[in-house]
């Protein structure tokens, strides 16, 4: 069993701006991450990766361009498990290890936590606080990860819009349609008066 340890974690940021947090999960890869990083480039907006240790190890290069063009990188474990398949020490070893990857490949420790699925048991929850990590949930799941295309992610994600909305995406895996979702959605909701910030950016 397993809960969204809302005690332990955030599923908004706590503002009454206008501002939404974009969220890219399970990268980097070579493929996909590169393409949301030229997007949010060419678009001016910092948003917040989270990253697998063993993505990491793979592409330590994309992990190191996620941090010089200023997006926050943070953790989602090594391997990607879900919470009931893994014990607390074990799930604080595949986060260990991700954020030694990630500071080796970049020069950050990420402070920033999201466990696969959103699955943590309250005993993974108060291990992972007590390690220092904030855990961050989502808001609004595009569900881009299911293989859908561009104006079916977008259509997902738009009723959901409000001031401190995590949006959750994917910058890996079977998400060919974000390229096409992206640049449409940034420009619908910037047309609706939101700006986007980084997890770390609002307190
Ligand atoms: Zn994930």
């Amino acid at each position: 069993m397993f809960t969204q340890h809302l005690a332990n974690g955030i599923t908004m940021l706590p503002t009454t701006e206008r501002v939404l947090a974009l969220t890219f999960d399970d990268g980097p890869d070579a493929e996909f991450t590169p393409r949301v990083l030229d997007i949010l480039r060419g678009y001016g907006i910092r948003a917040t990766f989270f990253c697998l240790g063993s993505q990491v190890a793979d592409n330590p290069f994309v992990a190191k361009r996620i941090v010089s063009e200023g997006h926050l990188i943070a953790n989602h474990t090594w391997s990607h498990p879900h919470a009931a398949d893994v014990t607390v020490s074990q799930l604080l070893r595949e986060v260990t290890n991700t954020s030694e990857a990630i500071a080796e490949a970049t020069n950050e420790r990420p402070c920033w936590f999201r466990p696969p699925f959103g699955e943590l048991t309250d005993d993974q929850a108060a291990a992972i606080s007590k390690a220092g990590y904030k855990v961050a949930f989502w808001t609004v799941d595009s569900l881009d990860w299911s293989g859908i295309e561009g104006p079916e992610i977008v259509a997902n994600v738009v009723p959901a819009l409000d001031n401190g909305a995590i949006l959750l995406h994917h910058s890996a895996g079977n998400v060919a349609g974000i390229s096409d979702a992206l640049p449409y959605l940034i420009e619908v909701c910037q047309r609706l008066g939101y700006r986007f910030v980084r997890l770390d950016e609002v307190r």
